[in-house]
């Protein structure tokens, strides 16, 4: 396994305030990677680090062997990153945001064969702000492929969405992946992070507390003699909802 993240004693200090407090993990090329942690526990301040845009305090973080702080535009040129919304000028549509974008990162691109990347080619025409929650997720993320990177971060991809909405995110995260793409996301939903990520770390408070697979980690649980509060059924209130109102997306 190829580690294309390789971070070593991260520190982020706010002031007196430490957010990140020395912690180190790598990111194995073609992995879907999650940081997993209670609000405030230093996901977004990592993430933003590792894109190249919060200074880091100290600490060392290569990304596909190029040193962070060094060698940022070489890493500019490998990583997607998701736009803030508000970077999406109201008034231009899908097509011209994303011809904006390619104009931005120099790269030639095809607005439509983009766009179709994402299920989103119907929408060519409308305006960002008239799209569904589930809609802009997806145009968020096509935006991080407009410069065919090798890594792509997503801050909680799913966070407001609808459980089709979700799921059919979770289905474009992984064709991603097995386009050969390593994916670093932040995410607050465990079914999430079990469904989609080959390994997890947890954060708290500035700090990892256990870097593992999802299974591993459950079992290393159960080892302890953990059982559930709960009796364990076969269905979920998620599955009761799908059920009723069907998986086909309704976004449109
Ligand atoms: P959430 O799950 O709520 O998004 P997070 O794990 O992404 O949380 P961060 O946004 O990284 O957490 O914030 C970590 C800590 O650093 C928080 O206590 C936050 O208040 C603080 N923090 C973040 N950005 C700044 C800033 N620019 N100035 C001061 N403190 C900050």
């Amino acid at each position: 396994m190829k580690n294309i993240i390789e971070v070593s004693n991260l520190v982020k200090k706010y002031g007196d305030f430490t957010a990140v407090d020395g912690i180190s993990f790598d990111v194995y090329e073609g992995e879907i990677f999650g940081l997993l942690g209670p609000n405030g526990a230093g996901k977004t301040t990592t993430l933003e680090i590792m894109e190249t845009l919060r200074e880091k305090t100290s600490g060392e973080i290569r990304i596909d062997g190029f040193s962070l702080g060094k060698e940022n535009n070489s890493i500019k040129g490998i990583i997607g990153v998701q736009l803030q919304s508000a970077g999406y000028y109201p008034n231009l549509r899908l097509s011209e945001l994303i011809e904006l974008f390619s104009g931005l990162y120099n790269v030639d691109t095809d607005p439509l064969e983009m766009l179709n990347l994402v299920d989103l080619k119907e929408k060519a025409g409308a305006k960002f702000k008239d799209l569904s929650g589930g809609q802009k997720q997806r145009f968020s993320i096509c935006t991080t492929l407009i410069n065919k990177p090798r890594i792509i971060f997503l801050d909680e991809p799913t966070t407001g969405l609808d459980p089709q909405a979700r799921r059919n995110l979770w289905e474009l995260v992984l064709k991603i992946r097995s386009e050969g793409t390593t994916v670093m996301l932040t995410t607050h939903y465990m079914d999430e992070a079990e469904y989609l990520c080959s390994r997890v770390g947890i954060i708290d408070k500035g700090k990892i507390l256990t870097i593992n697979t999802p299974e591993a980690l459950i079992d290393e649980l159960l080892k302890k003699g953990f059982t559930g509060k709960r009796e364990q059924r076969l269905a979920t209130l998620e599955d009761v909802f799908l059920n009723l109102t069907g998986h086909e997306l309704r976004d449109e």
